[in-house]
């Protein structure tokens, strides 16, 4: 699959799954720029590997992402993956955290995506990063993070109405336990996360990023305002 000639944009693609997304779109031919807040060791080193463009723009400051977004021209491939995890009991969890994730996770995802689509042209294609969890939620301590990934299902729905006359896809992509820095596969929380999952193994942010390609190739045009979920069963 070649993505020569797409300019490609991800929101949050210094380090995880958005990291592999970058990777992988580079390697298929594409322009690619990414954002990032605080990873600048890392964003300097994807930079020299792959030769992507990277902006360090926090994804919870509207105005800021909003003029990224649209100082870059039109985008072909619009990804939203910049996420924030915030847990623990619910009459206890920092307001001003909890709020800090609604801003980079829905937030930045709605304001966004929808300034990508201004300038995208037909057959463009919008990506946002959900999470299995928003089907199926079996620990206490996450209703503030699953509130936020939920809500990125409402806006696909939605916006695939507004972006379908003009032959613009936008999907959701739902990870399950994957090994990152946010989710190690040898983490604490680990063996917790296996309990659920159908095949008990971590996948990893390559296998998210394939699905990613998959989404944005021109085999998937038909594929608007739906979740794809990746998780081993997680959520099954
Ligand atoms: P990581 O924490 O490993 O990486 C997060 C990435 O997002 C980093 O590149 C980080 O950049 C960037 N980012 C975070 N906050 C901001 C911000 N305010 N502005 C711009 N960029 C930001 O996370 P994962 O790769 O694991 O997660 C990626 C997405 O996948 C998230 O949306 C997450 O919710 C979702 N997900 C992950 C799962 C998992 O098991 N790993 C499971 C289900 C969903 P920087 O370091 O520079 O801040």
């Amino acid at each position: 699959m070649t993505f020569s000639g797409r300019k490609v944009f991800v929101v949050g693609g210094s380090r995880g799954i958005g990291a592999a997304i970058v990777r992988r779109f580079a390697a298929a031919g594409a322009t690619v720029v990414f954002t990032y807040a605080a990873s600048v060791g890392a964003a300097d080193h994807l930079v020299a590997e792959t030769g992507a463009q990277a902006l360090q723009i926090d994804a919870g400051a509207r105005d800021e992402l909003i003029a990224a977004v649209r100082d870059a021209g039109p985008i072909d491939i619009f990804v939203y993956n910049a996420g924030l995890l915030v847990f623990g009991d619910p009459l206890t969890l920092n307001a001003d955290d909890v709020d800090r994730m609604i801003d980079v996770n829905v937030r930045g995802a709605y304001f966004g995506s929808v300034e990508a689509s201004r300038l995208m042209p037909g057959g463009g294609r919008i990506l946002v990063i959900g999470s299995d969890t928003a089907d199926s939620m079996p620990f206490p301590g996450l209703a503030a993070y699953v509130l936020t990934k939920a809500a990125m299902q409402g806006m696909a729905r939605g916006l695939a109405r507004d972006l379908g006359p003009r032959n613009i896809t936008i999907n959701v992509i739902q990870p399950g336990p994957t090994d990152t820095d946010m989710n190690p596969a040898n983490g604490p929380r680990a063996a917790g996360m296996l309990g659920p999952m159908a095949i008990k193994r971590y996948g990893t942010a390559d296998e998210v990023a394939g699905l990613a390609l998959y989404l944005a190739g021109a085999q998937a045009r038909g594929i608007t305002g739906a979740m794809h979920t990746i998780d081993g069963g997680f959520a099954a």
